[in-house]
């Protein structure tokens, strides 16, 4: 894709911070990080998010999730994390390349992400589920 930006960071023609790559995936940390190794990990085939990436690449992707993770609990000691992925515009996505972000958590550190529970939505779950049928 020509001017996907992660397709330029793979292609190496825009720098990045890199942590991680192997023959499927990039790692690299991102240029505005909310945390200390804010880390974004991308297959090195273009697609645009969980909705159109074959399961074997997604696959790939989550393996050096994990691979990170592991990594960064063993070099930094870190023990909590959020690992994000955005898919569509109405979901915060951004940049259309599909991305995990791999988010360190820590005490303190001042994030507080809002989620509003609607307990009272219980009582349409049946209907909810007859559509899945
Ligand atoms: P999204 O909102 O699409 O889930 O997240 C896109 C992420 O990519 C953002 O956190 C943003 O900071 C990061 N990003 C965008 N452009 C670049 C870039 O050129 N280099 C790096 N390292 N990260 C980028
Ligand atoms: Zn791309």
């Amino acid at each position: 894709m020509e001017n996907c930006i992660f397709c330029k960071i793979i292609r190496g023609e825009i720098p990045s911070w890199k942590v991680y790559e192997d023959e499927h995936t990039l790692a690299f940390l991102d240029i505005n990080p909310v945390a200390r190794y804010h880390t974004i990990v991308i297959p090195k085939t273009h697609h645009e998010n969980i909705f159109d990436i074959p399961p074997a690449v997604f696959s790939h992707v989550c393996t050096t999730v994990k691979h990170l993770a592991d990594l960064y609990q063993e070099k930094l000691g870190l023990t909590d994390l959020q690992i994000r992925h955005n898919a569509g515009a109405n979901a915060q996505q951004d940049v259309f390349h599909l991305h995990m972000h791999i988010v360190p958590r820590s005490a303190d550190d001042g994030i507080d992400i809002l989620h509003i529970p609607h307990p009272e939505w219980r009582e349409t779950f049946d209907d909810l589920l007859k559509k899945l049928l």
